[in-house]
């Protein structure tokens, strides 16, 4: 593989003298990281004191359920109001030295104005629908707000040192609330790194890669005696927790957001925070409306790295480009799924954010309306939207390579090319279990997310002397783990660990030469884990038993039996005597035969009003007469048994499983590989990864006292 990786990539100079760069960096990081934790926890303790007597002080500070702080209210009403004033950023936000930021404030519906803002006590009022950084007028001013109520915008925002900061609004006089923030350094005088690749596994939990490890690897005597999967193999593990700025669990786009930006993204959400124009009737009438593209934005890791750095960006998933995950790193709009206007942004804002390299599916949203190959651009009242605009034919007068299939992606004229458009498929890409041969349907032609990876590398490698972000998503990871198919699922994660081995290379060989400015920091990670995946154990081949039963599932007893002939790391056999078992903790009703789905159907289907296995997989419809023996298996997400869609008009019924807020694993290598080791909340990645990227990894950076500041002060109520 190093040879094939050597081989495109022609204008970097590969030297190969051995050093131990890395190795020491790690042992100097380890040993700070121990002392740091020393003397954190220590300190930790000798200020509990301090905490419980902060804690009864500002006793009369309530924590609202969104985390701001509501100041003392004088009567009943006015404690109300004061709920109802809301500050973005959100209490608790971090940012940058020198990432900009938008802020906002909305009083109460019920309250005329004026909105008055104060950051550390001095007045700021007058920047309302102003830019901080320009002066000027805003050119889409977001103060207009959809009930009529009191509000302040004022955009780009950034300090130029660290430290924490408090923003107060008063509205009318009688409502108001108050925020901190704080503001990290990551700029420092140790070696840095140049590139960082992120490799995102939608939905990928622990299970997702054990299941790839034991399917790929085959597990005898409880031993894995054929290694580990690439993405196991690497320096520092840690956990990351998941939960998005307004829920439990969240969906992609803030999953990913948090990466891109350092900061907690609302469901729906990427590179915004909410704001009261929002609304989810506007997203069923007009999703491409300008109220999705006028919230308080923050700047991603892209725009900044190209601003502060000249850094370019490349963007690889099996998805639609336009999906959550790609489009949380280049693009801020509160609604995901506005995918016209994000195929857009990519083109007309690729200089602020150094996009170079553009792979994956979703032609349908870069081609004419009516175009025989897709031609999804949708037709709003909006007239922003251009559905006859053709973005491959801009994409390549403005010099990209355009490709489409696997053929042209391996020419050279591609491979080698600076700026590179590649779209696969009118929407999802293709699965490797189906392009790899094992469905129903021929696939012909469509590339694998490694061979993506490659050309990728090799193209932002040769074109960004500043460095390139590079982030590759195998997305079909959590869309074939909601559709409950345990096969396509598993056959992604490989794939998508294929994918990880190239950048693992890549990384390599960058950190390994003589050049101490060309290293390369690999974090493979998720964004949430995916339907509960859990695996139960090895199939019970016993002849006797149906091949729809229960039964089937055999506790405690056997192994998997998985062999990998060639060696190309997926299974010569999909359904060996002893398959692997897989349940899904979050899923829908379904029929299950523990035999691989020649076609990817959904698992269920909504018959009057309610979510119902679907007959045609594995059950009494299934088109394969062996598999309408399945067994109906009953799952746990809401069903609309009681009505619940009608209880919540914005929810819809789900046919399939869902996402959950398990804590997900993430694996790094490189320098600054160090800082990712435990418990982490999901934003400070992007702090990490930065801190990598400024040469200050060397100086932990530790997120837990504001975490442990809240817990303090609870703890003491308790007493
Ligand atoms: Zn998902």
């Amino acid at each position: 593989m190093i040879t094939d990786f050597l081989s495109i990539s022609s204008t970097e100079h590969w030297r190969h003298q051995e050093k131990l760069k890395t190795d020491l960096t790690l042992i100097a990081t380890m040993t700070t990281n121990i002392r740091f934790s020393a003397r954190c926890s220590s300190l930790l303790r000798s200020s509990i004191v301090g905490l419980s007597l902060m804690a009864l002080l500002t006793n009369s500070l309530a924590v609202t359920s969104r985390g701001q702080t509501a100041l003392p209210a004088t009567n009943q009403s006015d404690a109300a109001a004061q709920l109802s004033v809301r500050i973005m950023p959100p209490d608790g936000s971090a940012f940058l030295v020198e990432q900009l930021f938008d802020i906002r404030v909305e009083g109460p519906p019920n309250l005329s104005g004026p909105v008055n803002i104060s950051l550390d006590g001095r007045d700021i009022s007058k920047w309302n629908n102003r830019s901080h950084l320009t002066g000027r007028p805003l050119d889409h001013p977001s103060s207009r707000a959809l009930n009529g109520a009191p509000a302040f915008l004022s955009r780009d925002w950034s300090f130029p040192n660290a430290g924490r900061h408090t923003l107060r609004a008063t509205v009318d006089g009688k409502a108001a609330r108050q925020v901190s923030f704080e503001i990290i350094a990551w700029q420092g005088t140790g070696p840095k790194v140049r590139n960082v690749i992120l490799l995102i596994g939608d939905g990928m939990g622990v299970a997702h890669r054990t299941a790839g490890r034991v399917v790929s690897r085959g597990l005898t005597e409880g031993r894995y005696r054929n290694g580990m999967l690439e993405m196991d193999q690497m320096q520092v593990t840690g956990l990351v927790t998941t939960s998005s700025l307004t829920a439990m669990v969240t969906d992609s786009a803030p999953g990913a957001s948090c990466y891109a930006t350092g900061n907690k993204a609302a469901n729906h959400q990427e590179g915004v925070f909410p704001d009261n124009s929002d609304s989810e009737t506007l997203k069923r009438t007009d999703p491409e409306s300008d109220a999705f593209f006028d919230n308080p934005k923050v700047e991603n890791i892209s725009e900044y790295l190209r601003r502060a750095r000249g850094m370019n960006l490349g963007l690889v998933t099996t998805a639609d480009v336009t999906d959550a995950t790609p489009a949380a790193f280049a693009v801020h709009t509160s609604n995901r799924n506005a995918s016209t206007r994000i195929a857009d942004d990519y083109f007309d804002r690729r200089n602020q954010t150094g996009l170079t390299v553009l792979m994956g599916g979703g032609r349908q949203w870069f081609e004419p309306k009516g175009q025989k190959k897709g031609g999804r651009r949708s037709t709003p009242t909006n007239a922003k939207v251009d559905p006859a605009r053709d973005l491959v034919k801009a994409f390549q007068s403005a010099g990209f390579a355009f490709t489409d299939s696997t053929k042209s992606l391996q020419a050279g004229s591609v491979s080698r090319a600076p700026r590179l458009l590649g779209l696969f498929a009118p929407s999802t890409m293709p699965t490797a279990f189906d392009k790899l041969g094992h469905g129903a349907e021929r696939v012909n032609n469509v590339p694998m997310l490694d061979d993506m990876a490659r050309v990728a590398i090799s193209s932002l490698s040769s074109s960004s002397p500043r460095g390139f972000f590079l982030m590759i998503e195998g997305a079909s990871i959590d869309k074939q783990a909601h559709a409950e198919d345990a096969d396509r699922a598993i056959w992604e994660t490989i794939e998508f660990d294929r994918a990880v081995g190239v950048a693992k290379r890549f990384a390599e060989q960058t950190n390994s030469d003589a050049d101490p400015h060309n290293d390369t920091l690999v974090v493979v990670t998720a964004d949430h884990e995916t339907s509960g995946f859990s695996l139960i154990g090895a199939r019970n081949p016993d002849p006797r038993i149906p091949r729809g039963s229960r039964d089937v599932a055999r506790a405690y007893r056997g192994f998997t039996d998985y062999k990998d002939g060639n060696g190309d790391g997926y299974p010569d056999e999909v359904d060996p005597p002893h398959k692997l078992i897989v349940g899904f903790g979050a899923g829908t009703d379904r029929y299950e035969d523990w035999i691989s789905n020649k076609l990817p159907l959904p698992p269920s289907v909504i018959k009057d009003g309610r979510v119902v296995a679907n007959p045609r997989r594995d059950g009494p419809e299934d088109a394969d007469p062996a598999s309408r023996n399945g067994t109906l298996l009953t799952g746990q997400v809401e069903n609309g048994e009681v009505a619940s869609a009608a209880s919540d008009p914005d929810g819809e019924l789900i046919t399939n499983a869902v996402h959950t807020s398990s804590d997900i694993p993430l694996t790094a290598s490189g320098p600054g590989a160090m800082q990712f080791v435990g418990v982490q909340d999901n934003t400070s990645v992007f702090f990490k990864m930065m801190r990598s990227l400024g040469g200050s990894y060397q100086r932990i950076y530790y997120d837990g006292p504001r975490n442990a500041s809240t817990r303090q002060r609870r703890r003491t109520k308790s007493f």
